[in-house]
């Protein structure tokens, strides 16, 4: 483990949501004042690899809980995504298949965006996905022939399982398991736990790596995309990883904290 100082010291925190902060609605105890308290040194960034939410509402919905949140603070996957199309390969033809998040972000990176069936595959330049909960065989197919006409394939973030009331649910990653087999092309991924998430915080943030911790629950995602980009990062024991999972290699922490309120202890 570094030193708790190094930890104090921070001037920028990127913040993981769900396990992280709350669970379902719920605030966990002591991340809000853990998250008032950071504030008074640090700058926030709340990174989530949820697509389908414009960071108005995710911001919103982090105040309802009683956490201080702007919508300038969100690193949603939907933004990370557009931006890094823009940034790739231009403001290029675009076929969108996902939700208002995804919608919202490529309009406001400028690209010149398409739904499936207003534009020929053979014209779409980037298919860019991410979770599409009203999608159907007819999309799927369009991104697949895109992809197979040459299209470059931009996912948003690969979780194949997504958490509801239900049960798990099939995520962004496994529609883009379908379009991957129907074109035979693994997608470019933008969020947790690959790196550009991070990159795009730390470029947002205009602060250094070294200044700089990702802190969240889930090993395989946060620490894994903290460790990728070379930022420190905290794991917290309030969600999907547990202690003995750390071990394991598939990330390395630089801080194991039971939940936030260790931060300061
Ligand atoms: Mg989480």
């Amino acid at each position: 483990m570094k030193s708790r100082e190094r930890l104090w010291n921070k001037r920028g925190v990127l913040v993981d949501l769900d396990g992280t902060l709350y669970r379902g609605e719920t605030p966990l105890p002591g991340a809000p004042e853990w998250l008032a308290r950071v504030r008074r040194r640090a700058r926030v960034l709340f990174l989530t690899n949820n697509s389908a939410r414009p960071p108005a509402e995710v911001a919103a919905r982090l105040r309802r809980m009683g956490f201080e949140a702007d919508e300038d603070e969100v690193l949603t996957s939907a933004q990370v995504a557009a931006r890094f199309v823009r940034e790739a390969y231009g403001a290029v033809s675009t076929l969108v298949l996902g939700e208002k998040g995804l919608w919202e972000a490529v309009r406001r990176e400028g690209l010149p965006a398409f739904g499936p069936g207003e534009i020929e595959p053979e014209s779409v330049a980037v298919v860019l996905q991410g979770i599409h909960r009203r999608c159907t065989y007819a999309d799927l197919s369009e991104a697949g022939l895109a992809v197979r006409a040459g299209a470059r394939y931009v996912l948003t973030n690969p979780d194949r399982a997504l958490p509801t009331e239900r049960g798990l649910m099939p995520g962004a990653g496994a529609l883009a398991a379908f379009i991957e087999a129907a074109s035979g092309v693994r997608p470019v991924t933008v969020g947790k736990p690959e790196s550009p998430m991070v990159e795009q915080a730390l470029h947002l943030l205009n602060l250094p790596k070294d200044e700089v911790v990702m802190v969240g629950d889930n090993l395989e995602t946060d620490i894994a995309a903290g460790n990728r980009a070379g930022v420190d990062t905290v794991l917290v024991l309030t969600g999907y990883s547990r202690a003995e999972d750390a071990d394991s290699g598939i990330a390395k922490p630089d801080w194991i904290l039971r939940n936030l309120s260790q931060w300061f202890a």
